[in-house]
């Protein structure tokens, strides 16, 4: 329809489907592969198929990994008696910039949408269930959205009994905000200021 031959006519429609990447941009990306060396190109493409085939998700705390245990989980130096309960894999990176979190990770896979169909059963719960332990910390670090409220609270029900200390961060974090999209000094202070339930 633009007169782009069929194969570069596919590619700039493979680059739209990235988040916030227009026609426009894509194009230009599309352009800019067209004008690389073959190498450079092969690089790019196989370096997609490997995140896809050899990244995997962290037997411990499912976050992103390339081996069975990711690097935070080995690490002998990260308090495992605190552990950071997030939504997604990317929320981990988020507050790893903080620099200031030296306990471990777990990552629900999700948040409680009833009206989506997500109830409890789909997220990584059992195996957070499995790494408590009487006097661990669990800071609940789900969005500040109804959702995110609503998870942390089921999770602060269900492991009320077990004898752990359940904190959530603290409002520093914009009302909806998701933590990836959150400037680290408001993670910093959402994670120093975090409050028991
Ligand atoms: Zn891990």
């Amino acid at each position: 329809m633009n007169g782009f031959p069929k194969t570069v006519e596919t590619l700039i429609s493979e680059f739209t489907k990235f988040p916030g990447i227009g026609k426009k941009t894509a194009q230009r990306l599309a352009f800019h592969v067209l004008s690389s060396s073959t190498e450079k190109a092969s690089r790019f493409a196989s370096s997609i198929v490997d995140v896809k085939t050899l990244v995997r998700s962290c037997t411990i705390c499912g976050g992103i990994s390339d081996e069975d245990l990711c690097e935070i989980c080995k690490n002998n130096k990260r308090d495992q008696t605190v552990i950071c309960v997030v939504e997604r894999q990317e929320d981990i990176f988020a507050i790893e910039k903080t620099n200031s979190f030296l306990g471990v990770y777990h990552v629900l896979g999700g948040i409680l949408a009833p009206l989506d169909g997500i109830g409890p059963e789909k997220l990584n719960i059992q195996a957070l269930e499995n790494r408590l332990s009487s006097g661990m910390e669990l800071i609940l670090a789900t969005s500040a959205t109804i959702e995110g409220d609503a998870t942390a609270l089921y999770l602060q029900k269900i492991f009320n009994d077990k004898k752990v200390k359940i904190t959530r961060l603290a409002r520093g974090i914009p009302v909806g905000g998701e933590l990836e999209y959150t400037d680290e000094a408001t993670l910093l202070r959402a994670l120093e200021g975090r409050t028991s339930f």
